[in-house]
């Protein structure tokens, strides 16, 4: 029998400590900015919506951030994660490469996002906060955020895309069975919310007007804080939990990554599994860190370097970072999580400075690989975690063409069992790929802020 299928790490091996890239990379993302005033934001600005804990977070340097014991033991409920061989994928492709992906599909709601939801639970409920309200498109960050509330005993709100709300009630029904509470988005609960609907009363609703829906709960209610799911730098650094165990995984059997890939939308898996293993590159490690994007909405690979809002709306800080512009509405492919105009300031950064890849796939080519590894491997993706999968493929078989032997480390993200409309489309031949939307990213991108 093959021990390396599965490398497991008992619950006293997780990781104690989250790893802060900013205190190595060799520059530092630019601050973000005040909507209003053009000028750098301070925590007095953040500390309406977001508590302290996560603001020192946010703007931090230190290398290394203890992990609260309370998070640690509801982390223990289901990590840490496996770190899987994918040998049979290997011999269906008959590669010599080695192939790795991290399970973060073990997570009681499916993905890597409750790695970040429950840390930001205890933070607000340590700061006294009563009630955490969010956006969520699909319902991926939003079942995450439930579940992380109901472990805390902090009540969630959910401003849920009205389109998703209607069409796809599992994570809906999860949230609601976790205790939150789901209002479909455009909502009759704020003032976003009730001009939408007087605009028009039949809005499907857009994540960007979600967004704007929970800000504005949190900013209105003393007791009530706003939290996001992915591209501030406090996301990012909780992800880093991914990585690290991969690491100590990969020393139980003497292997290390050649290549680290992770799909890419706000950028927190990607940055979660590949920053711990780009501190070595800092050290002088020759690795490569791959994120991968869809080919409708290419941030990293077609966006421009520049301060944009992180919301349709404008209501956020200006970031620094890869965008499309706020205001691009990227086509309706199957991996919702990744259709997201901007990027973390991070990974953006990184990415600007050469340090990591980054690359953009269309979506068959996507389903096509998910299926391969579904049949092989017997796990589902999401449609968002077959981007990477797709580039892992690619690589393990440039490596037949090439005769190498290279170890390649993939995060799959989250599992695709909600998801599974997707996978019907894609087998009954109704799923089309999108050519690349130019004319729209270019008239979003002619409407950015100019930043003196
Ligand atoms: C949300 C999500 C993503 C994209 O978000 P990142 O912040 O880029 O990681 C990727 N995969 C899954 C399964 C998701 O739920």
């Amino acid at each position: 029998m093959n021990k390396d299928v599965k490398i497991l790490l008992s619950t006293d091996e997780m990781p104690r400590q989250w790893y802060n890239i900013a205190a190595d990379m060799p520059h530092l993302p630019k601050p973000p900015l005040h909507p209003a005033t053009k000028q750098p934001v301070g925590p007095e600005d953040l500390s309406a919506i977001f508590p302290m804990g996560l603001i020192e977070q946010e703007v931090s340097t230190e290398r290394w951030i203890d992990i609260p014991d309370e998070v640690l033991q509801i982390y223990a409920l289901w990590r840490p994660s496996p770190l899987c061989r994918a040998k049979r994928l290997e011999d269906a492709l008959k590669t010599p490469a080695k192939i790795y992906y991290k399970y973060e599909g073990v997570s009681p709601a499916g993905s890597h996002k409750p790695n970040t939801a429950v840390p930001q639970a205890y933070y607000n409920k340590k700061a006294g906060i009563k009630r955490i309200a969010t956006e969520t498109g699909a319902g991926q960050w939003g079942s995450s955020m439930a579940l992380a509330g109901t472990m805390f005993g902090i009540d969630v709100t959910v401003y849920m895309v009205r389109v998703s709300y209607n069409q796809k009630p599992y994570r809906r029904i999860a949230m609601e069975t976790w205790g939150a509470k789901v209002h479909p988005s455009p909502s009759d609960q704020t003032n976003a919310g009730r001009n939408a609907l007087s605009l028009d009363p039949q809005s499907p609703g857009s994540l960007g007007l979600a967004i704007s829906e929970a800000v504005e709960d949190a900013a209105t209610h003393k007791d009530t804080n706003y939290a996001l799911g992915s591209v501030l730098n406090h996301v990012v650094l909780h992800q880093t939990v991914i990585g690290l165990e991969a690491k100590r995984q990969f020393e139980i059997v003497g292997d290390y990554p050649d290549i680290v890939i992770g799909c890419c939308g706000g950028g927190s898996n990607f940055g979660g599994i590949s920053f711990p293993f780009l501190l070595d590159k800092f050290n002088g490690k020759d690795l490569r860190a791959i994120a991968v994007e869809p080919a409708s909405c290419p941030t990293l690979t077609k966006g421009e370097f520049r301060y944009d809002f992180g919301d349709t709306a404008g209501l956020t800080p200006l970031i620094m970072m890869y965008t499309l512009g706020h205001d691009f509405m990227p086509p309706g492919i199957h991996a919702g999580g990744l259709r997201y105009h901007g990027d973390s300031s991070l990974v953006s950064q990184l990415c600007h400075d050469g340090i990591i890849e980054a690359r953009a796939y269309k979506q068959l080519a996507c389903f096509e690989a998910a299926v391969l590894f579904a049949k092989t491997e017997g796990i589902i993706p999401a449609p968002e975690t077959s981007h990477a999968i797709r580039a892992a493929i690619d690589e393990a078989l440039l490596c037949k063409q090439e005769g190498k032997t290279r170890t390649i480390l993939f995060n799959l993200s989250g599992h695709g069992y909600l998801d599974l409309a997707a996978y019907d489309d894609y087998l009954n031949g109704k799923l089309v790929d999108y050519e690349y939307p130019e004319g729209l990213i270019k008239e979003a991108l002619s409407k950015l802020p100019v930043i003196p």
